[in-house]
């Protein structure tokens, strides 16, 4: 009697999980991808989706799509709630269960408001499509709200956008709000003048984009002040309500009075880490992020892989860092470890981490790039950030799409996608 093939499962079908199912196409092995949603989503072009130069179909490509030639691969549109380690299966919440061999664990990160909650209603972060239409929706509506103000107080309240976190997120959004104020908008409004907007970038570290070498967080700072986005660094937000946000700078504290806050700062692990430990008891860092072994499998458990946002692993003595490419090459590493135990070759070495650099756009045509020894900005540096997004976008539609778009945008600084919708 032939012995039944491997059984490998993915949850997740972001960065790590959709490389790791890719690596594995040609594997002998029944493999089942699950997400709680039905698409995989290219989280580095979100803030266009929030600030209307892209719509959400343009970023995100159905799963399914992008797995259909895999004959060895089914994909299944669920919610993984906890695992059963000890009989190896995965939980799902319709009550299902899935049997696996090998487990991959994908699941990234979300928003992290560092023990404040109830600040996410007043100033949401940006991590989902979702999120990013509510961005927008609150951006477009600051300014039609602004328009109808009675008083020159009101109006005021509604033309400043607050930024919390001077990350690349931070950053990328604030340029953008910057550019929608003093470029998408003009002459469009009768009673105000959107480059009066007031954009406030907070962040309390001493400077913007705080891991990028300090010659390139400078450059982007003159960048965003082009685009009038005024940043203020070394400051700690202490309150968020419904009249706006409260700082520390030093030994005061202010109120700045605002309808319209964003959240870049926090970052926490998905709640898959938490689950993990409960059933295995591997670490989580503070960011409950898992604390992997070398080989990216949690120690006791050689069939469960954590990869992508969701894991911790030192690496040259920094963690390595959370993004795409990092997220790539774990999936890719965990499915050539699963490949190598099925064939019975030797695992491959440890996880090594290839850093390709850093790229943050601020703006039409201004952006930064940090390859190691190498730093550029401006036009050449903005045209990298092009290539590279176009060349990792899923799906040759949505590439042509964007191409197109970002074309079009960039001689007529035209928004296609401006639409107030939702609550
Ligand atoms: C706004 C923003 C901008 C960014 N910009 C950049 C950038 O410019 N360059 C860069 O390199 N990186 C960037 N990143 C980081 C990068 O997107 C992440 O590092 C990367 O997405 C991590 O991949 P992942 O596969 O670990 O997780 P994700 O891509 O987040 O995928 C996780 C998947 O798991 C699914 N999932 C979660 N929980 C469950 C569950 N319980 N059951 C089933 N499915 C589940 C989710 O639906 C999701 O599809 C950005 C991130 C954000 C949010």
């Amino acid at each position: 009697m032939s012995r039944p093939r491997h059984r490998a499962v993915i949850i997740g079908g972001g960065f790590a999980g959709l490389y790791a199912a890719k690596a594995l196409r040609r594997a002998p092995v029944d493999l089942t991808v699950i997400d709680k949603r039905n698409f995989h989503l290219f989280q580095p072009l979100l803030y266009q989706v929030a600030t209307g130069g892209l719509s959400p179909g343009d970023i995100a490509a159905p799963l399914r799509a992008a797995l259909r030639r895999q004959r060895n691969t089914e994909v299944v549109l669920g919610e993984v709630t906890d695992l059963d380690v000890t009989n190896r299966k995965v939980l799902l919440s319709d009550g299902s269960a899935l049997d696996y061999d090998s487990l991959i664990l994908a699941t990234g990160a979300r928003h992290s408001y560092f023990d404040h909650p109830e600040w996410e209603a007043k100033a949401p972060g940006l991590k989902t499509i979702e999120d990013a239409t509510e961005i927008r929706r609150r951006i477009l509506y600051a300014f039609e709200a602004a328009e109808r103000s009675a008083s020159t107080a009101e109006r005021q309240e509604w033309l400043t956008f607050v930024i919390i976190g001077a990350g690349p997120t931070g950053v990328e959004l604030a340029g953008a709000i910057g550019e929608i104020a003093n470029r998408t908008l003009r002459e469009e409004f009768r009673r105000i003048r959107p480059e009066e907007a007031h954009i406030l970038l907070l962040d309390a570290s001493p400077r913007v984009l705080p891991v990028y070498p300090e010659d390139l967080s400078h450059k982007a700072e003159r960048s965003l002040i082009r685009l009038g986005v005024r940043t203020r660094s070394g400051v700690r937000v202490a309150g968020i309500n419904d009249t706006g946000v409260t700082i520390h700078t030093g030994q005061s504290e202010e109120h700045i009075t605002t309808h319209t806050i964003f959240w870049a700062a926090g970052v926490q692990a998905s709640s898959m880490g938490r689950i993990l430990a409960n059933r295995t008891s591997v670490p989580l860092d503070r960011a409950s992020r898992v604390m992997v072994s070398p080989d990216l499998t949690i120690p006791g458990h050689p069939e469960i892989f954590a990869v992508g946002d969701l894991a911790h692993l030192e690496h040259d003595g920094k963690p390595v860092p959370g993004v795409a490419p990092a997220a790539m090459q774990m999936g890719r590493y965990a499915a050539r470890a699963i490949l190598a135990r099925i064939n019975g070759s030797p695992a491959p070495g440890p996880f090594r981490y290839v850093g390709k650099g850093n790229l943050a756009v601020i703006g039409r045509a201004a952006a930064v790039a940090d390859f190691g020894a190498i730093h550029i900005s401006g036009y050449l540096a903005w045209l990298a950030w092009l290539f590279i997004h176009l060349m990792y976008i899923v799906g040759f539609q949505n590439r042509v799409l964007v191409f197109i778009q970002w074309g079009f945008h960039y001689f007529t600084f035209h928004r296609g996608a401006r639409l107030i919708t939702g609550k």
